[in-house]
């Protein structure tokens, strides 16, 4: 499995799947959730309320991932997670990691060769960018990832990038 660094805009990755840094409402919200749901379109809050009159009629809990389609995307699927929220005192490393290991089991199971992540908890969730990019890169180092090819993380910006590829390079 490769492991690539990129600043950019992660709804314009043409990946097989997206991971979204949802809320437990999977209704949408700020940030980089705001930013899947516009490029997806309607057909995106349609999938997620579908959802929520279904199996998952309690939200989505931290640390659980559930996929829909990418509609307008030009990913595929969109897994949305539910990152901890520093600022409500989840502050349990083990929530962020099963974040991205649950992220990285659906991707597996909806047979995705490529994935791109965001920066979970790392914005409105108030945690640390350099704790997200080290719990990261090493459930993505230990996870078994059968069929994945290339995981990417999709940084907004610059400072962000760099503390992820520091944490690529600490583990090489
Ligand atoms: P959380 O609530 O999990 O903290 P946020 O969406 O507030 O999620 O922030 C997570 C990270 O995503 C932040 O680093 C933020 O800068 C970044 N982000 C926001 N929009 C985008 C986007 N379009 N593509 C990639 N990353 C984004």
């Amino acid at each position: 499995m490769e492991i690539h660094v990129v600043t950019g805009d992660i709804t314009r990755r043409s990946v097989d799947a997206i991971v979204n840094a949802a809320n437990s409402s999977l209704l949408g919200g700020g940030g980089v959730d705001g930013a899947i749901h516009r490029a997806a379109g309607p057909e995106l809050l349609e999938a997620c309320r579908a959802l929520r009159a279904g199996a998952y009629r309690d939200g989505l809990a931290v640390g659980q991932a559930v996929a829909t389609e990418g509609f307008a995307l030009p990913a595929r699927w969109v897994i949305h997670t539910v990152g901890p929220n520093a600022h409500a005192g989840q502050t349990d490393p083990g929530l962020l990691e099963a974040a991205f290991r649950n992220s990285l089991d659906m991707a597996v199971s909806l047979g995705a060769a490529s994935v791109a992540f965001p920066a979970i908890s790392a914005g409105v969730y108030g945690w640390e960018p350099a704790t997200v990019a080290e719990i990261a890169v090493r459930t993505i180092r230990k996870h078994p990832g059968t069929g994945i090819h290339t995981v990417e993380f999709v940084l907004f910006n610059d400072a962000v990038t760099r503390v992820f590829r520091s944490a690529l390079d600490a583990g090489d």
